[in-house]
Protein backbone atom coordinates (compact mmCIF):
# COMPACT_ATOMS: atom_id res chain seq x y z
CA UNK A 1 0.00 0.00 0.00
CA UNK A 2 1.40 3.83 -0.92
CA UNK A 3 1.03 5.74 1.84
CA UNK A 4 1.26 9.49 2.51
CA UNK A 5 5.12 10.55 2.46
CA UNK A 6 6.28 10.77 5.77
CA UNK A 7 6.24 14.14 7.68
CA UNK A 8 3.00 15.00 5.14
CA UNK A 9 -0.47 14.30 5.78
CA UNK A 10 -4.27 14.42 4.44
CA UNK A 11 -6.47 16.71 6.09
CA UNK A 12 -10.10 15.24 5.75
CA UNK A 13 -13.38 16.37 6.38
CA UNK A 14 -15.11 17.36 8.81
CA UNK A 15 -11.52 18.65 10.26
CA UNK A 16 -11.01 20.48 6.60
CA UNK A 17 -14.16 22.56 7.67
CA UNK A 18 -11.74 23.90 10.67
CA UNK A 19 -9.57 24.74 8.50
CA UNK A 20 -12.07 26.76 5.79
CA UNK A 21 -13.33 28.56 8.67
CA UNK A 22 -10.01 29.67 10.53
CA UNK A 23 -8.86 30.50 6.64
CA UNK A 24 -12.02 32.68 6.12
CA UNK A 25 -11.96 34.53 9.06
CA UNK A 26 -8.14 35.32 8.29
CA UNK A 27 -9.36 36.56 4.61
CA UNK A 28 -12.21 38.36 6.39
CA UNK A 29 -9.81 40.47 8.82
CA UNK A 30 -7.11 40.78 6.21
CA UNK A 31 -9.67 42.67 3.83
CA UNK A 32 -11.23 45.32 6.88
CA UNK A 33 -7.38 46.12 7.02
CA UNK A 34 -6.67 46.42 3.05
CA UNK A 35 -4.52 43.30 2.90
CA UNK A 36 -4.56 41.82 -1.11
CA UNK A 37 -3.49 38.30 -1.75
CA UNK A 38 -0.97 37.27 -2.99
CA UNK A 39 -0.11 33.79 -4.44
CA UNK A 40 3.65 32.98 -5.53
CA UNK A 41 4.91 29.98 -6.67
CA UNK A 42 5.65 27.16 -4.23
CA UNK A 43 9.38 26.32 -6.41
CA UNK A 44 11.67 29.47 -6.18
CA UNK A 45 15.34 29.44 -7.37
CA UNK A 46 17.19 27.88 -4.10
CA UNK A 47 19.58 31.40 -4.06
CA UNK A 48 16.22 33.32 -3.37
CA UNK A 49 16.60 31.58 0.14
CA UNK A 50 19.87 31.25 0.49
CA UNK A 51 20.30 35.09 0.26
CA UNK A 52 16.29 35.83 1.65
CA UNK A 53 16.52 33.44 4.77
CA UNK A 54 19.93 33.09 5.49
CA UNK A 55 22.64 30.47 4.63
CA UNK A 56 23.79 29.86 8.21
CA UNK A 57 19.94 28.78 9.40
CA UNK A 58 18.96 25.42 10.12
CA UNK A 59 16.49 25.86 7.48
CA UNK A 60 18.83 26.77 4.62
CA UNK A 61 21.40 24.48 6.04
CA UNK A 62 19.07 21.20 7.03
CA UNK A 63 16.05 21.47 6.34
CA UNK A 64 15.31 22.60 2.37
CA UNK A 65 13.45 19.79 -0.35
CA UNK A 66 16.23 21.23 -3.03
CA UNK A 67 16.82 19.31 -6.45
CA UNK A 68 18.69 19.91 -9.56
CA UNK A 69 15.87 20.76 -12.15
CA UNK A 70 18.11 20.19 -15.57
CA UNK A 71 21.06 22.53 -13.92
CA UNK A 72 19.12 25.15 -12.10
CA UNK A 73 18.72 24.76 -8.43
CA UNK A 74 14.92 25.04 -7.18
CA UNK A 75 13.49 24.38 -3.63
CA UNK A 76 9.84 23.73 -2.54
CA UNK A 77 9.26 26.83 -0.52
CA UNK A 78 10.62 26.37 3.04
CA UNK A 79 8.64 30.57 4.13
CA UNK A 80 6.68 32.83 1.87
CA UNK A 81 8.69 36.54 3.17
CA UNK A 82 11.49 35.46 0.28
CA UNK A 83 9.15 34.75 -2.47
CA UNK A 84 6.99 37.90 -1.58
CA UNK A 85 9.98 40.16 -1.38
CA UNK A 86 11.13 39.05 -5.03
CA UNK A 87 7.90 39.09 -6.56
CA UNK A 88 7.65 42.64 -5.19
CA UNK A 89 10.90 43.49 -6.50
CA UNK A 90 10.37 41.71 -9.98
CA UNK A 91 6.66 43.51 -10.98
CA UNK A 92 7.78 47.04 -9.57
CA UNK A 93 5.30 47.44 -6.54
CA UNK A 94 6.72 50.03 -5.26
CA UNK A 95 5.81 52.08 -7.81
CA UNK A 96 2.25 51.10 -6.90
CA UNK A 97 0.58 53.87 -4.23
CA UNK A 98 0.47 53.41 -0.95
CA UNK A 99 1.72 51.04 1.10
CA UNK A 100 1.78 47.61 -0.37
CA UNK A 101 -0.10 45.12 2.03
CA UNK A 102 -0.28 41.32 0.96
CA UNK A 103 -1.55 38.05 2.20
CA UNK A 104 -0.89 34.71 1.62
CA UNK A 105 -2.32 31.27 2.65
CA UNK A 106 -0.93 28.21 1.38
CA UNK A 107 1.62 25.32 2.18
CA UNK A 108 5.68 25.07 3.30
CA UNK A 109 8.06 22.83 3.32
CA UNK A 110 10.81 22.00 5.31
CA UNK A 111 12.51 18.59 5.91
CA UNK A 112 12.68 18.78 10.17
CA UNK A 113 12.87 15.57 12.67
CA UNK A 114 8.80 14.44 12.38
CA UNK A 115 7.22 15.30 16.18
CA UNK A 116 3.76 15.56 17.34
CA UNK A 117 2.34 19.01 16.16
CA UNK A 118 4.94 19.00 13.17
CA UNK A 119 4.95 18.30 9.62
CA UNK A 120 7.10 18.47 6.53
CA UNK A 121 4.34 19.81 4.13
CA UNK A 122 2.79 22.65 6.52
CA UNK A 123 0.48 25.64 6.67
CA UNK A 124 0.70 29.39 6.57
CA UNK A 125 -0.89 32.44 6.99
CA UNK A 126 0.93 35.30 6.77
CA UNK A 127 1.08 38.61 5.82
CA UNK A 128 3.53 41.33 4.90
CA UNK A 129 3.12 45.50 4.73
CA UNK A 130 5.86 46.95 2.53
CA UNK A 131 6.79 50.46 1.94
CA UNK A 132 6.88 51.89 5.39
CA UNK A 133 9.18 52.62 8.12
CA UNK A 134 6.58 54.19 10.07
CA UNK A 135 5.73 52.62 13.80
CA UNK A 136 1.92 53.21 12.89
CA UNK A 137 2.35 50.56 10.43
CA UNK A 138 4.25 47.76 13.03
CA UNK A 139 1.22 48.69 15.90
CA UNK A 140 -1.55 47.86 13.20
CA UNK A 141 0.10 44.87 11.95
CA UNK A 142 0.21 43.61 15.21
CA UNK A 143 -3.53 44.84 16.12
CA UNK A 144 -4.40 43.11 12.91
CA UNK A 145 -2.79 39.66 14.02
CA UNK A 146 -4.23 39.55 17.38
CA UNK A 147 -7.81 40.69 15.71
CA UNK A 148 -7.44 37.44 13.68
CA UNK A 149 -6.61 35.19 16.47
CA UNK A 150 -9.29 36.08 19.04
CA UNK A 151 -11.62 36.20 15.43
CA UNK A 152 -10.78 32.51 15.30
CA UNK A 153 -11.48 31.67 18.84
CA UNK A 154 -7.72 31.18 20.13
CA UNK A 155 -8.04 32.73 23.71
CA UNK A 156 -5.49 33.81 26.17
CA UNK A 157 -2.44 34.27 23.40
CA UNK A 158 0.39 36.08 24.88
CA UNK A 159 1.66 38.66 23.03
CA UNK A 160 5.59 39.59 23.08
CA UNK A 161 7.77 42.45 21.53
CA UNK A 162 10.84 43.88 21.09
CA UNK A 163 13.13 45.65 19.32
CA UNK A 164 16.46 44.51 17.48
CA UNK A 165 17.67 47.57 16.81
CA UNK A 166 19.06 48.61 13.45
CA UNK A 167 22.67 48.31 11.45
CA UNK A 168 23.48 51.40 13.17
CA UNK A 169 23.13 50.54 16.88
CA UNK A 170 23.13 46.32 16.74
CA UNK A 171 27.12 46.15 15.43
CA UNK A 172 27.74 47.78 18.91
CA UNK A 173 25.46 45.71 21.14
CA UNK A 174 26.35 42.94 19.51
CA UNK A 175 30.28 43.28 20.31
CA UNK A 176 29.04 44.36 24.35
CA UNK A 177 27.22 41.02 24.27
CA UNK A 178 30.30 38.92 22.67
CA UNK A 179 32.47 40.80 26.10
CA UNK A 180 29.67 39.98 28.50
CA UNK A 181 29.61 36.63 27.23
CA UNK A 182 33.59 35.87 27.58
CA UNK A 183 33.77 35.22 31.60
CA UNK A 184 30.73 33.16 31.04
CA UNK A 185 30.73 31.00 28.25
CA UNK A 186 32.71 27.95 29.86
CA UNK A 187 29.74 27.66 31.98
CA UNK A 188 27.21 27.58 29.10
CA UNK A 189 25.83 24.49 27.12
CA UNK A 190 28.13 23.40 23.84
CA UNK A 191 25.48 25.48 21.22
CA UNK A 192 26.34 28.77 23.54
CA UNK A 193 29.91 27.90 23.64
CA UNK A 194 30.14 28.18 19.52
CA UNK A 195 27.25 31.01 19.52
CA UNK A 196 29.35 32.93 22.00
CA UNK A 197 32.11 33.15 19.00
CA UNK A 198 30.27 33.19 16.10
CA UNK A 199 26.77 34.59 16.42
CA UNK A 200 26.28 35.90 20.09
CA UNK A 201 22.80 37.01 19.31
CA UNK A 202 21.33 33.23 19.33
CA UNK A 203 22.75 32.90 22.75
CA UNK A 204 19.42 34.56 23.83
CA UNK A 205 17.61 31.84 21.91
CA UNK A 206 19.34 28.70 24.32
CA UNK A 207 16.31 27.20 25.63
CA UNK A 208 18.37 24.75 27.93
CA UNK A 209 17.24 25.72 31.78
CA UNK A 210 21.03 25.62 33.34
CA UNK A 211 21.68 28.22 31.17
CA UNK A 212 19.25 30.50 31.86
CA UNK A 213 20.46 32.96 34.24
CA UNK A 214 23.53 33.46 33.01
CA UNK A 215 21.71 34.45 29.83
CA UNK A 216 19.29 37.00 31.94
CA UNK A 217 21.83 38.51 33.30
CA UNK A 218 23.76 39.25 29.82
CA UNK A 219 23.56 43.16 28.86
CA UNK A 220 19.99 44.55 27.11
CA UNK A 221 19.61 45.47 23.51
CA UNK A 222 16.68 47.61 24.87
CA UNK A 223 18.92 49.68 26.96
CA UNK A 224 21.43 49.73 23.56
CA UNK A 225 19.14 51.28 20.87
CA UNK A 226 20.57 54.57 19.05
CA UNK A 227 18.29 57.91 18.37
CA UNK A 228 16.26 56.31 15.45
CA UNK A 229 15.41 53.35 17.02
CA UNK A 230 14.56 53.88 20.61
CA UNK A 231 11.54 56.32 19.76
CA UNK A 232 10.35 54.22 17.20
CA UNK A 233 10.04 51.46 20.18
CA UNK A 234 8.36 53.83 22.03
CA UNK A 235 5.85 54.45 19.33
CA UNK A 236 4.97 51.07 18.77
CA UNK A 237 4.40 50.57 22.71
CA UNK A 238 2.46 53.39 22.88
CA UNK A 239 0.36 52.55 20.22
CA UNK A 240 -0.50 49.24 21.01
CA UNK A 241 -1.44 50.51 24.50
CA UNK A 242 -3.73 52.97 23.34
CA UNK A 243 -5.73 50.19 21.69
CA UNK A 244 -5.87 48.38 24.93
CA UNK A 245 -3.94 45.28 23.50
CA UNK A 246 -1.98 43.61 26.61
CA UNK A 247 1.87 42.76 25.56
CA UNK A 248 4.59 41.60 27.35
CA UNK A 249 8.44 42.98 26.04
CA UNK A 250 11.56 40.14 25.99
CA UNK A 251 14.60 41.75 25.15
CA UNK A 252 15.58 38.38 24.41
CA UNK A 253 13.50 38.20 21.32
CA UNK A 254 15.80 38.26 18.56
CA UNK A 255 16.30 37.29 15.11
CA UNK A 256 20.01 35.93 14.24
CA UNK A 257 19.53 37.29 10.31
CA UNK A 258 20.70 40.33 9.81
CA UNK A 259 17.94 41.98 7.40
CA UNK A 260 15.53 42.00 10.35
CA UNK A 261 15.14 45.68 11.80
CA UNK A 262 13.43 47.19 15.34
CA UNK A 263 10.18 45.35 16.03
CA UNK A 264 10.55 41.26 16.42
CA UNK A 265 7.22 40.11 17.83
CA UNK A 266 5.74 36.51 18.49
CA UNK A 267 2.65 35.04 19.98
CA UNK A 268 2.39 31.90 22.28
CA UNK A 269 -0.48 29.84 24.00
CA UNK A 270 -0.23 27.87 26.73
CA UNK A 271 -2.31 25.00 24.86
CA UNK A 272 0.76 24.30 22.44
CA UNK A 273 3.52 23.32 25.36
CA UNK A 274 6.98 23.62 24.16
CA UNK A 275 5.99 24.02 20.77
CA UNK A 276 4.12 27.01 21.97
CA UNK A 277 5.24 29.93 19.57
CA UNK A 278 1.80 30.29 17.43
CA UNK A 279 3.54 33.09 14.85
CA UNK A 280 6.67 35.04 14.95
CA UNK A 281 6.79 38.36 12.63
CA UNK A 282 9.33 41.35 12.48
CA UNK A 283 10.20 44.28 10.50
CA UNK A 284 12.64 43.23 7.72
CA UNK A 285 14.14 46.78 6.48
CA UNK A 286 17.04 44.93 4.67
CA UNK A 287 15.71 42.04 3.26
CA UNK A 288 15.11 43.61 -0.41
CA UNK A 289 19.25 44.63 -0.24
CA UNK A 290 20.42 41.22 0.81
CA UNK A 291 18.10 39.81 -2.33
CA UNK A 292 20.14 42.39 -4.35
CA UNK A 293 17.76 44.95 -5.03
CA UNK A 294 18.88 48.42 -4.35
CA UNK A 295 14.99 49.46 -4.05
CA UNK A 296 14.28 50.83 -0.83
CA UNK A 297 11.64 48.70 1.09
CA UNK A 298 11.19 48.77 4.37
CA UNK A 299 8.72 46.14 5.74
CA UNK A 300 7.06 43.74 8.11
CA UNK A 301 5.66 41.15 8.33
CA UNK A 302 4.27 37.61 10.19
CA UNK A 303 3.62 34.54 9.63
CA UNK A 304 1.12 31.77 11.57
CA UNK A 305 1.42 28.25 11.68
CA UNK A 306 -2.18 27.54 10.57
CA UNK A 307 -1.74 23.88 11.75
CA UNK A 308 -1.07 24.87 15.41
CA UNK A 309 -3.89 27.50 15.50
CA UNK A 310 -6.52 25.03 13.94
CA UNK A 311 -4.99 22.23 16.77
CA UNK A 312 -5.62 25.23 19.28
CA UNK A 313 -9.27 26.88 18.08
CA UNK A 314 -13.03 24.97 18.65
CA UNK A 315 -12.81 21.95 16.68
CA UNK A 316 -16.71 21.48 16.22
CA UNK A 317 -17.42 21.61 12.43
CA UNK A 318 -20.37 23.70 11.27
CA UNK A 319 -23.41 21.86 10.38
CA UNK A 320 -22.96 19.78 7.50
CA UNK A 321 -26.12 19.58 5.96
CA UNK A 322 -29.29 21.58 5.72
CA UNK A 323 -30.90 18.90 4.08
CA UNK A 324 -31.35 14.92 3.62
CA UNK A 325 -33.89 14.08 0.59
CA UNK A 326 -35.20 10.59 0.92
CA UNK A 327 -36.55 9.71 -2.22
CA UNK A 328 -38.85 6.70 -2.33
CA UNK A 329 -39.66 4.66 -6.23
CA UNK A 330 -37.90 6.04 -9.02
CA UNK A 331 -40.36 8.71 -9.88
CA UNK A 332 -39.41 10.35 -6.83
CA UNK A 333 -36.07 10.10 -7.62
CA UNK A 334 -36.49 12.23 -10.76
CA UNK A 335 -38.54 14.44 -8.92
CA UNK A 336 -36.04 14.64 -6.04
CA UNK A 337 -33.22 15.36 -8.43
CA UNK A 338 -35.43 18.71 -9.94
CA UNK A 339 -36.18 19.52 -6.19
CA UNK A 340 -32.53 19.30 -5.25
CA UNK A 341 -31.29 21.77 -7.91
CA UNK A 342 -33.56 23.91 -7.03
CA UNK A 343 -33.15 24.42 -3.60
CA UNK A 344 -29.19 24.23 -4.00
CA UNK A 345 -29.61 26.97 -6.45
CA UNK A 346 -30.97 29.15 -3.46
CA UNK A 347 -28.16 28.39 -1.00
CA UNK A 348 -28.79 25.03 0.60
CA UNK A 349 -26.76 22.10 0.81
CA UNK A 350 -28.84 19.08 -0.02
CA UNK A 351 -28.14 15.29 -0.11
CA UNK A 352 -29.84 13.42 -2.31
CA UNK A 353 -29.43 9.30 -1.62
CA UNK A 354 -31.73 6.91 -3.04
CA UNK A 355 -32.87 3.23 -2.15
CA UNK A 356 -33.38 1.91 1.30
CA UNK A 357 -36.30 1.66 3.57
CA UNK A 358 -37.72 4.48 5.41
CA UNK A 359 -35.75 3.97 8.56
CA UNK A 360 -32.18 3.27 6.80
CA UNK A 361 -32.61 6.79 5.21
CA UNK A 362 -33.55 8.07 8.61
CA UNK A 363 -30.43 6.88 10.10
CA UNK A 364 -28.19 7.70 7.21
CA UNK A 365 -29.96 11.04 7.29
CA UNK A 366 -28.70 11.39 11.37
CA UNK A 367 -25.22 10.30 10.38
CA UNK A 368 -24.92 12.93 7.92
CA UNK A 369 -25.55 15.51 10.15
CA UNK A 370 -28.68 16.66 8.23
CA UNK A 371 -30.56 19.42 9.77
CA UNK A 372 -33.75 17.96 7.84
CA UNK A 373 -34.93 15.41 6.15
CA UNK A 374 -37.63 14.78 3.01
CA UNK A 375 -39.72 12.56 2.75
CA UNK A 376 -40.80 12.12 -0.78
CA UNK A 377 -42.71 9.08 -2.30
CA UNK A 378 -45.49 9.26 -4.73
CA UNK A 379 -48.40 10.38 -2.42
CA UNK A 380 -45.83 13.83 -1.75
CA UNK A 381 -45.53 14.36 -5.38
CA UNK A 382 -49.47 13.65 -6.36
CA UNK A 383 -50.31 15.95 -3.09
CA UNK A 384 -48.03 18.72 -3.71
CA UNK A 385 -46.56 18.57 -0.22
CA UNK A 386 -43.70 17.24 1.49
CA UNK A 387 -42.89 15.89 4.91
CA UNK A 388 -40.57 17.55 6.35
CA UNK A 389 -38.73 16.00 9.59
CA UNK A 390 -36.59 18.09 11.87
CA UNK A 391 -33.98 15.84 12.30
CA UNK A 392 -33.16 17.51 16.02
CA UNK A 393 -36.97 17.57 17.39
CA UNK A 394 -37.90 14.76 15.45
CA UNK A 395 -41.01 16.62 14.30
CA UNK A 396 -42.96 15.74 11.31
CA UNK A 397 -44.46 18.76 8.97
CA UNK A 398 -46.21 18.93 5.99
CA UNK A 399 -44.76 22.03 3.84
CA UNK A 400 -45.50 23.04 0.31
CA UNK A 401 -42.45 24.03 -1.67
CA UNK A 402 -42.64 27.40 -0.74
CA UNK A 403 -42.90 26.99 2.44
CA UNK A 404 -40.29 24.18 2.16
CA UNK A 405 -37.48 27.11 0.90
CA UNK A 406 -38.59 29.39 3.92
CA UNK A 407 -37.73 26.96 6.41
CA UNK A 408 -34.15 26.29 4.99
CA UNK A 409 -33.15 30.35 4.99
CA UNK A 410 -31.69 30.74 8.03
CA UNK A 411 -29.05 28.61 7.05
CA UNK A 412 -29.64 29.87 3.37
ZN1 LIG B 1 19.22 51.64 15.73
ZN1 LIG C 1 22.87 27.35 25.96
Amino acid sequence: MIRAVKGTRDLLPPDTAVWNRVEQIARDVFRSYNYHEIRTPILEETQLFARGVGNETDIVSKEMYTFDDHGTMLTLRPENTASVMRAWIEHRLDQKPGVQKLYYIGPMFRRERPQKGRYRQFFQIGAEAIGSESPFVDAEVIEMVMELLSRAGLSGANLIINSVGCPNCRPAFVEKLREALKPVANSLCEDCQRRAETNPLRVLDCKIPEDQAAINALPSILDNLCEICEPHFHAVRSYLEEREIAFEIRPRLVRGLDYYMRTTFEVTHGSLGAQNSVLGGGRYDGLAASLGSNLPTPGIGFSIGEDRLVMSVDQTPDAALDLYIAPMGDAALHHAGLLARELRKAGASVEVLAGGKLKRAMELANKLGARFALLLGDNEIAAGTYTLKDMKSGEQTPVTKTQLLQRLKPNV
